[in-house]
Order: structure tokens, then C-alpha cells, then sequence
């Protein structure tokens, strides 16, 4: 999700930030590292202090750089030119949505976690872990420019690096589940994960194709298949090993 929200003011505030230096890599190619903050901004909270005690500020961080390598990596974007100018990456605790059951969400360069979702899953660090690896491809992936309707696909891909980094929920739809490739972001993951079967790689080049626009075409082009004999072919595969 990319929502535009206001962020609630602080009741207490706990604000750490890695600063790290550009390094060099190779020759002449200068690879930026990025920055990590964290802020909580309601400490204090119920699930503020379960945050505190059971994740803490500096595992969030890590998993925010180790999600960023993994990302970086699964999308084949080995320099600068190849990724997204973000310099740094914020991560906010702040205390809902307005709806206990939305964890996170992200807007350019800034992640919103819920603290009544994190009190709500007892301070899961697996949970919290695959939330976040969501949110990070959010910030790292392409959006197609902005075009507005393909919401399905960004989420699909989000919810695809949180299955392949193995933090998929076991609330999820099965492999094969769903009427359509659309109907769900974890219905449209597995559906991903399969077309990348079909092609390794395919994830990534469907995403460097996102940079300047958006088309169902782009199957066609990476596979041979429209994308709906495509979800046709998946659900005879997982019909047939019923
Ligand atoms: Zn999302």
C-alpha cells in the first residue's frame, strides 16, 4: 500500500539512524550504501513496548538492510543505474491505521508500522519480519509510473519477495488457490512464483519493465503466453496434481 497519511503526533520519541559511508565497488563505479532510520513514535504504547522488548530498534534495522541486499539481488539490479535513487529509508512505529487488521504501509521512501498490529500478533518477529520485506520491495520496486490500476501487480510482486525471503504466513492461499490472478496479492505471488518457474528471472525482468509503464502484454513478451492462458496453465498444474 502507498497511502498518503498524516503521521500521529509523537508521545515519546526514540530516534536512531546508521549513517553510513558511499563505498566503492570495481572501478570507478561508486555504489551508494543506504541509510536506515527507525523512530517509535509511540514508545509507550502497549504495542510500542511490546516492539521494544521482542524486536527492538536495531533488528528492524538490519532486516531493513538485509531486506534491501535481497531485494537488490532477486531483481538483478546490481548498480545505481539499476535501482531506485533512495538514499535513505525511514521506519516509523506509529499506532494504527484506522483498521487493526492494515500492518503497514509505504509511501516514497517512508514505512508506517502499526503498533496495535504488532500488539495484535503478540510481537511476532516472524510476522513482523515478512511485513516488512513487503514493504521494502515497495520502496525498491518500479510502479509501472504511476499508472493507478496496476495496484494488483505491486502488491503481487511485494508479497512475492516476502514468499521467496520464506516469511509467508500460513494464513495464505495454497499454490494453485484463487479464481483469478487478481483476486488476492497472495493469489497473485504464487501465480508469480510460478511464472518464474517457467523462466527464472522472470520477477526481475517484469520489473525492469515496470520502470516506464505497464502492460498484461509484458507476459506475452517474457513468456510466449498471454497471462490468461498463463493462469490457465496454472490451475490445470495444480488441478491435475489434486
Ligand atoms: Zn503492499
Amino acid at each position: 500500500m502507498a497511502p498518503q497519511m498524516k503521521t500521529p503526533g509523537s508521545i515519546e520519541r526514540q530516534f536512531c539512524q546508521t549513517q553510513l559511508l558511499s563505498l566503492y565497488k570495481g572501478q570507478g563505479t561508486i555504489i551508494h550504501a543506504v541509510d536506515y532510520s527507525f523512530e517509535n513514535r509511540v514508545a509507550t504504547s502497549p504495542g510500542g513496548i511490546t516492539f521494544n522488548n521482542q524486536i527492538g530498534a536495531d533488528y528492524a534495522r538490519s532486516t531493513m538492510e538485509a531486506a534491501t541486499n535481497f531485494i537488490w539481488n532477486l531483481f538483478q539490479q546490481n548498480t545505481d543505474a539499476d535501482r531506485k535513487n533512495v538514499q535513505r529509508v525511514s521506519l516509523i512505529i506509529v499506532q494504527n491505521f484506522n483498521n487493526p487488521n492494515v500492518p503497514a504501509g509505504t509511501g516514497g521512501d517512508q514505512i508506517y508500522f502499526s503498533a496495535d498490529y504488532i500488539q495484535q500478533t503478540g510481537g511476532d518477529k516472524t510476522e513482523f519480519t515478512g511485513v516488512l520485506y513487503h514493504e521494502m520491495t515497495h520502496v525498491w520496486q518500479w510502479d509501472g509510473n504511476g499508472q493507478s490500476e496496476i495496484g494488483w501487480v505491486i502488491e503481487g510482486i511485494a508479497d512475492f519477495f516476502r514468499l521467496k525471503a520464506d516469511y509467508a504466513p500460513g494464513h495464505w492461499v495454497k499454490p494453485g488457490d484463487g479464481a483469478n490472478w487478481k483476486e488476492r496479492s497472495d493469489v497473485t505471488a504464487l501465480f508469480l512464483e510460478y511464472c518464474d518457474g517457467l523462466k527464472t528471472g522472470f520477477v526481475a525482468e517484469l520489473n525492469k519493465k515496470m520502470r516506464d509503464s505497464y502492460s498484461d502484454d509484458y507476459f506475452v513478451q517474457l513468456l510466449g503466453k498471454t497471462v490468461d492462458q498463463l493462469w490457465s496453465d496454472y490451475k490445470a498444474k495444480y488441478s491435475a496434481a489434486n
